[in-house]
């Protein structure tokens, strides 16, 4: 599980905090300054860094937490606060169109994760007694349309394809018409990725959400690659105006510094995260579990 190191090195500067009776301001400084180191070995962008810690300073000194019986406590749930703040405050839903279908476009580096998700997605909006559609979009990707087939009949969730001759524009317009016939209240499209972000992937993939005008623009980015995964987060918005961002691969051995940075750096909301291959592995993304629980 990522932040398993943060999460130790946390725990050993609140330990220290905790154990002792009255605490100093010197303290309180020097449990700080440990903060910012594990949250920069953590991989968190060395700027969200220091106004993370110039928040928890101010919170601090405007609760007077030396006054406070347990000040350790109070520094633990100030940085906690924070945490949860920095990830974005509270939980964002998913958009949901007035007049069904509500369209969600899947964009991303290759190997991201995205056809993994957006079968991931259907099966949760499935659960929900929702009757989604999956459109393969990813022409580029050798095999790609045949995973997302895989996957829907392993789900029994409809995948509409065109196989790889016809453009990304034309299977969404057309894949929308068909969920649009056929009752589907949810529309995925799966779009193709590179390895890098190149012009020719934008232009596509913004011709793609002109043809069918996505009530969610998701991003979808590996947490194993760190900061790249947030100037990834940081180009695609620029371009593609997102409405959000899934994290992957959040089971990995990583730092998990993109999950704490993503949001501050991009503006741009955590809905999901994954933490695993498995068609079950994906979570709507709570700032406050997720505090918590790297809080430990
Ligand atoms: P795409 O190119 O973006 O469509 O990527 P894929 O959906 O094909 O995923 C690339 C690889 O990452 C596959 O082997 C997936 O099984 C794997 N993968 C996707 N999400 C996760 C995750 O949350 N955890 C782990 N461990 N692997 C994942």
């Amino acid at each position: 599980m990522a932040f398993e190191g943060l999460t130790g090195r946390l725990q050993g500067v609140f330990d220290k905090l905790r154990g002792k009776g009255k605490l100093t301001e010197e303290d309180v400084s020097e449990a700080l300054r440990e903060v910012r180191l594990a949250l920069l070995e953590a991989d968190v962008n060395f700027k969200v860094v220091k106004d993370f810690i110039a928040k928890v300073k101010e919170r601090a000194v405007g609760q007077d937490v030396m006054k406070s019986f347990t000040p350790g406590m109070v520094v633990i749930d100030i940085v906690n606060k924070e945490l949860t703040d920095l990830m974005g405050g509270t939980h964002t839903k998913l958009a949901k169109a007035n007049k069904p279908p509500t369209v969600i476009m899947m964009v991303g580096l290759q190997g991201a994760g995205k056809t993994t998700t957006s079968g991931k997605l259907a099966k949760m909006l499935q659960k929900q007694n929702h009757k989604p559609l999956l459109v393969a979009g990813d022409i580029y990707r050798p095999a790609a349309i045949k995973q997302l087939q895989v996957l829907g009949e392993q789900l029994k969730v409809p995948v509409f394809s065109m196989g790889d001759q016809v453009s990304p524009v034309e299977i969404a317009k057309n894949g929308l018409q068909f969920a649009k016939d056929n009752n589907n209240d949810y529309v995925i499209v799966d779009t193709a990725g590179r390895l890098h972000i190149d012009e020719t992937l934008m232009d596509e993939l913004k011709n793609v959400r002109e043809a069918v005008g996505p009530h969610e623009t998701l991003l979808v980015v590996d947490a194993m690659t760190g900061q790249d995964a947030v100037n990834v987060a940081e180009s695609f918005h620029k371009q593609l105006e997102l409405t959000g961002v899934v994290l992957t691969k959040l089971d990995g051995d990583t730092r998990g510094g993109a999950a704490l940075s993503v949001k501050a750096v991009t503006g741009c909301p955590i809905k999901f995260a994954a933490m695993g291959e498995k068609m079950d592995a994906l979570e709507p993304f709570y700032p406050e579990r997720m505090a918590s629980r790297i809080l430990g």
